[in-house]
């Protein structure tokens, strides 16, 4: 495309996209297919040695995911993009590059449920922890890191607690620190939040969401800001120091600020596998066609559901960053502009009994585990997503036990509100 920059909406269908060279199929293909005919010898060796960019193996690169991860690098404003089988897939392959055993991540105690058992309990047999803070107390984040610190990791729009996190202040403690802020930008989607223009190094998200959109693919994506420098303290040797399974290659010496990414392809994704398949990267490329579109009536519907909900009397709190009466609602509007995403929950009176008579009551409302579906979602996170937090966790995520998350789709809100009343009327009756 030209020189002159793009507006959002137009990136989001052109971004990474021209007509296939072979035959000028103006859609994206989805190439199914593993392997790619090498021009002779000489081409094979200098792909094997990353001497040339080209195609070898479906584990590595394939051009339907390679267009997916151009165009989600564009839309956030990054150097590179590694998309992977799913989210929680993309958190370990963001660390990947950065930890050795007996190193640690800072972590937002406002996570996605998922997230904090990955980080409570799995990443400890890599012989990795996670340290969990309240990120309003930049103090405490700061105090929180040691030597072995290897980043700090939150979420723009936290889920489910009608949170928004302060990026321009972790991202100063991370600078302090030397670390790179990681941030988990699923809830928000680069059209409501852009991490790197305030100041995150690097950005993960679970496509599985909005970004496809219609609960169709699971996968994710990491993406690079291509401004931390992987050789400051000697703090990152996986990317300064010399690769011995690429002949001593050093990743940030070599490619500059698209070592993160490189090493992320070259050696995350040949060594860990946890790659997106063509069919998935194609799913989440015609999403992303409608981004903005969909992310404008998802956050309209939300703010007037959420509004009418703070006014029924069988209502005890809503917790959404949208709503003026949200402690968080200043800072949503500081650098959210675009509104505070359309995932919130809200407090039933009847506590936890009258939560799981809700959600069996809802006509409209889907009872999943999923969020960033065209269609409005309810779950009640502490008897599922939540559950296996302790309850200390449960609250510090947003997860109490008498609410329940909301995921408003794009359907007409008069209708969502209508299927509230009558199931909240079941509930409470
Ligand atoms: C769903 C989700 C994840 C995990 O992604 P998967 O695609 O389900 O593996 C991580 N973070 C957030 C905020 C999510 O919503």
């Amino acid at each position: 495309m030209s020189e002159t920059p793009h507006g959002f909406d137009t990136l989001q269908i052109h971004a990474g996209a021209r007509p296939d060279p072979a035959t000028g199929a103006r859609q994206t293909p989805i190439y199914q297919n593993t392997a790619y005919v090498f021009r002779d010898a000489e081409h094979a060796a200098a792909l094997f040695n990353l001497q040339e960019v080209g195609y070898i193996y479906s584990r590595l690169t394939n051009p339907t995911v390679s267009a997916l991860q151009e165009r989600v690098a564009t839309l956030e404003g990054g150097v590179g993009a590694v998309a992977t089988s799913s989210g929680h897939a993309a958190q370990i392959m963001a660390l990947f590059p950065l930890m050795r055993p007996g190193d640690n991540i800072v972590a937002s105690t406002r996570l996605y449920g998922g997230t904090v058992t990955q980080f409570s309990h799995t990443i400890k047999r890599f012989g990795w922890s996670a340290t969990f803070v309240d990120c309003d107390d930049l103090a405490a984040v700061e105090a929180a890191a040691d030597a072995n610190t290897k980043a700090i990791f939150a979420e723009s729009i936290a889920n489910p607690g009608g949170y928004v996190h302060d990026i321009p202040a972790l991202a100063e403690v991370a600078g302090r620190l030397g670390v790179p802020l990681i941030i988990d930008n699923t809830s928000a989607t680069p059209w409501l939040c852009r991490p790197f223009d305030q100041g995150a190094t690097l950005v993960v998200h679970s496509t599985t969401k909005y970004l496809s959109g219609n609960g169709t693919s699971v996968g994710g994506i990491i993406v690079d800001s291509g401004r931390f420098d992987w050789t400051a303290a000697g703090k990152f040797p996986s990317l300064s120091e010399p690769e011995a399974a690429y002949h001593g290659l050093k990743f940030h010496e070599t490619f500059g600020p698209m070592a993160y990414t490189f090493h992320g392809i070259a050696v995350g994704l040949r060594d860990l596998g946890m790659t997106m398949a063509p069919m998935n990267a194609f799913q989440t490329l015609l999403g992303i066609e409608t981004l903005s579109l969909r992310m404008e009536r998802h956050v309209a519907n939300a703010v007037k559901v959420a509004e009418w909900l703070e006014r029924d009397p069988r209502v005890t709190r809503v917790t959404y960053a949208g709503l003026p009466s949200s402690p968080y609602n200043d800072r949503a509007q500081r650098l959210y502009p675009k509104g505070a995403g359309a995932l919130f929950t809200f407090a039933v009176k009847g506590g936890y009994d009258a939560c799981v008579r809700l959600v069996d009551a809802v006509e409209i409302f889907s009872h999943v585990a999923n969020l960033g579906d065209t269609r409005s979602l309810i779950i009640h996170s502490a008897s599922t997503t939540h559950r296996q937090l302790t309850p200390e966790q449960q609250k510090a995520a947003g997860a109490d036990p008498d609410a329940v998350r909301l995921s408003i789709g794009i359907e007409d809100a008069d209708d969502l509100i209508r299927d509230l009343d009558q199931a909240l009327a079941k509930a409470t009756g």
